[in-house]
């Protein structure tokens, strides 16, 4: 069957000569069309980050369908942010947009949310657990998950949670948009004692980008803690636009199409 297509769009700087794609995904059993538009020359991942956002958002539609017919509706809802104290993995690119985002706040919002920031890196630092990410060491997904469980019980807020709610929901990160629950809501702030159920979504594609900067040499995934992101961005610069945007696109979907271990 086909969808109506996904315009995955990509943020456009003026005067930049630009590429279309058409691509269709099987996803779930559905064929989605989607036209890609990206720089024909040099682009860099977050020139990708509408299309993979237009990917989370049908995936999780039609998986939200399949369950809630099932049964199994979502029990995610707004106010309800105990899992925005987790770890939250996020792309080196969107660490850089975040920053970006931060930076343009107007002030005083720049200024408190720089501060929550530094109040987490303290928590995190006074809890010995700064020294078991450092993001120049290529990591295991298991190797991610046991140290993401030692700093959820911290229970740091994320430094963008207002009120419970996300205050940058058009810009929260993949994983964000990802990580929805079918199991009862008060079940997420006892993940250890009582049953947490994720929404099985067709394609991960928050998994997949944190693949993108992996090869032969350098095995392993890359990621950022959310909460670390102004540390981390002031020592890592972004990478540079070292390939087309139609090369960037192919690496993505040969990943996505991967198995992730
Ligand atoms: S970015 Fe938004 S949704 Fe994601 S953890 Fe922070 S507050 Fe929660």
């Amino acid at each position: 069957m086909t969808m109506p297509q996904a315009d995955a769009s990509s943020d456009k700087e003026p005067e930049m000569e630009l590429s279309t794609i058409a691509l269709e995904i099987n996803i779930a059993g559905e064929t989605i069309g989607f036209q890609v538009t990206l720089p024909a020359g040099p682009a860099t991942w977050e020139h990708l980050l509408p299309f993979m956002r237009s990917l989370v958002k049908v995936g999780s539609d039609i998986s939200q369908e399949y369950f809630t017919e099932k049964g199994l509706p979502i029990s995610c809802k707004a106010g309800c942010g105990i899992c925005c104290r987790q770890r939250v993995p996020i792309a080196e690119f969107e660490a850089h947009r975040l920053r970006r985002l931060v930076e343009s706040m107007p002030e005083p919002r720049r200024t408190q949310i720089i501060e929550r920031f530094r109040e987490a890196d303290r928590r995190v630092s006074e809890a010995g657990l700064n020294v078991l990410y450092d993001n120049n060491e290529a990591v295991s997904i298991e190797e991610m998950t046991r140290r993401s469980g030692s700093y959820f019980r911290l229970m740091i807020p994320c430094p963008f949670l207002e009120n419970e709610s996300c205050s940058i929901y058009e810009e929260r990160p993949l994983k964000c948009r990802e990580y929805l629950v079918t199991s009862p809501a008060e079940n997420c702030a006892e993940p250890e004692t009582q049953p947490v159920r994720g929404l099985p979504l067709p394609l991960s594609v928050y998994m997949t980008t944190l693949f993108l900067g992996e090869d032969a040499d350098n095995p392993g995934i890359r990621w950022v803690p959310l909460n670390q992101l102004m540390s981390w961005t002031d020592s890592h610069e972004p990478e540079p636009a070292s390939r087309t945007g139609p090369e960037l696109l192919h690496e993505f979907m040969s990943k996505l199409a991967q198995p992730k271990q």
